[in-house]
């Protein structure tokens, strides 16, 4: 396995290391690695200062023998393509190894969140779903959040989306707010699946929770909910950071209080523990680092300071293939992400199937479904790489390239296996 380029390079790398394993047909290979349909669009949205500014957006649909496209929606500034391209693809990836009955999608808006007031991004998200409602639709590619992006955001595309059919359409997103369709159990869904494969790999080894100290690297969506969920489990966790630093101690940090100051003022709680560069974190002597931040943090120029025994992925592809291949070899566990972050798309596909039903379930049926999808995929997963003597990470792919390459055979868009 070899290359640090783009995140789509990446995710082809890591594709034809487990499509070797697998002998895998070029003719299947060749089916798998392209996307099916890619869009670019350029829109102009009026400003509060009255300026028009001109932004860029894709929507990339990786692959759909399995089912409608799904993928989140990312507002990024130093985005493009490529890594739409991977993201899409990791979604196809990450859909099939947890069985849904979906292909995979990624879209986004260049753009800095940050910088733009509630109205200009309600515009943009506007503009932006006009610009794309050619290609999307709850039976053809369903959106859902990423990085960037929220709750409301998705109660917008859902209202522009109907809008434009001239009738409800609260499945053509997930991630909604409750009001708009939204299910129980989706805001923490992605955060307390990786808590729970985390406590279910540390059963496995023997590790007890208490004794087990976690770093994570970013404290958004993903790491704040790991968080919050590893701490009630009894975990340790020693240090959280977002784009600025982050904060250390190692006795274990209060997250229920730091959580809560967190979410008034946006800084860390100075006197629950002290100052940590991001690099620094990174490279704590922790039992488990959780990077959550986004692709590509951990590469060649920082792999050899990791000290962590085992890295469970809550971003995805957070690590380059090289420090994939470097850190395995220095015996570092690694969960991968297409597993660990997976309890994200499990419950959005629930929140689909129940807007197409018009049903609703209990918080405590949407998350007794999703940990029995998590654990018996997580069990698989083990039995493979074990059996096989392979990294989790493979035994994950060569599990999800198999039922996408079942797919396309039994559609006869290809012969060979
Ligand atoms: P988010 O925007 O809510 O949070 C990202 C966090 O990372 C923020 O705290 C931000 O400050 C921090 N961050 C960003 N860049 C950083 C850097 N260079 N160094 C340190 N911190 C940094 O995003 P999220 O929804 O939590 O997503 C995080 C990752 O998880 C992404 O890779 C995303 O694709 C993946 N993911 C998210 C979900 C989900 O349901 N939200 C599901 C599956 C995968």
């Amino acid at each position: 396995m070899v290359g640090n380029g783009s995140l789509f390079e990446n995710v082809l790398s890591i594709f034809d290391s487990a499509a070797d394993i697998l002998k895998l047909h070029k003719e299947l290979r060749e089916v798998i690695k392209n996307i099916k349909r890619e869009s670019r669009v350029s829109f102009s949205v009026g400003m509060d200062n009255g300026q028009v500014k001109t932004f860029t957006g894709f929507r990339v649909q990786h692959n759909s023998a399995r089912g409608p496209t799904k993928g989140g929606t990312r507002y990024s500034p130093n985005m493009d393509i490529d890594e739409i391209r991977g993201l899409a693809f990791l979604m196809t990836l990450k859909c099939a190894l947890v069985n849904l009955p979906f292909g995979g999608a990624k879209g986004g808006v260049v753009c800095d969140p940050k910088k733009l007031s509630k109205a200009e991004l309600k515009k943009i998200t506007r503009r932006y779903i006009n610009e794309i409602s050619f290609m999307i639709g709850p039976k053809e590619d369903i959106l859902g959040p990423d990085m960037g992006t929220t709750q409301e955001t998705m109660g917008w595309v859902m209202d522009t989306y109907s809008t434009e059919k001239g009738y409800p359409v609260p499945e053509i997103a997930t991630g909604k707010p409750i009001s708009l369709g939204g299910t129980l159990g989706r805001r923490e869904a992605t955060g307390r699946g990786v808590a729970l494969v985390i406590e279910k790999f540390a059963k496995n080894q023997g590790m007890s929770p208490e004794k087990t100290s976690v770093a994570i690297h970013g404290f958004g969506n993903v790491g704040s909910i790991a968080a919050e969920f590893l701490d009630k489990k009894g975990f340790k966790v020693v240090a959280v950071s977002n784009t600025k630093g982050g904060i250390y101690n190692e006795k274990g940090l209060d997250i229920p209080k730091l959580t809560g100051q967190y979410k008034e003022s946006g800084e860390f709680p100075k006197k629950l523990g002290a100052k940590i560069s991001n690099e620094k974190l990174l490279s704590l002597d922790v039992d488990i680092l959780i990077p959550a931040a986004m692709e590509n943090q951990i590469h060649k120029g920082n792999m050899r300071k990791i000290m962590a025994k085992i890295i469970c992925e809550g971003a995805n592809g957070p690590l380059t293939p090289e420090a994939d291949n470097y850190l395995t070899n220095k015996k570092v566990k690694i969960i991968p992400d297409i597993l660990a972050n997976s309890g994200g798309v499990i419950v959005s596909y629930f929140e689909w199937v129940q807007n197409l039903q018009k049903l609703f379930w209990s918080e405590e049926e949407v998350c007794e479904k999703m940990d029995k999808i998590l654990l018996s995929n997580f069990e698989k997963i083990f039995d493979l790489a074990k059996k096989e003597k392979i990294t989790l990470r493979m035994a994950a792919y060569v599990i999800a390239i198999e039922r996408i390459s079942r797919a396309i055979l039994d559609r006869g868009i290809c012969e060979v296996y």
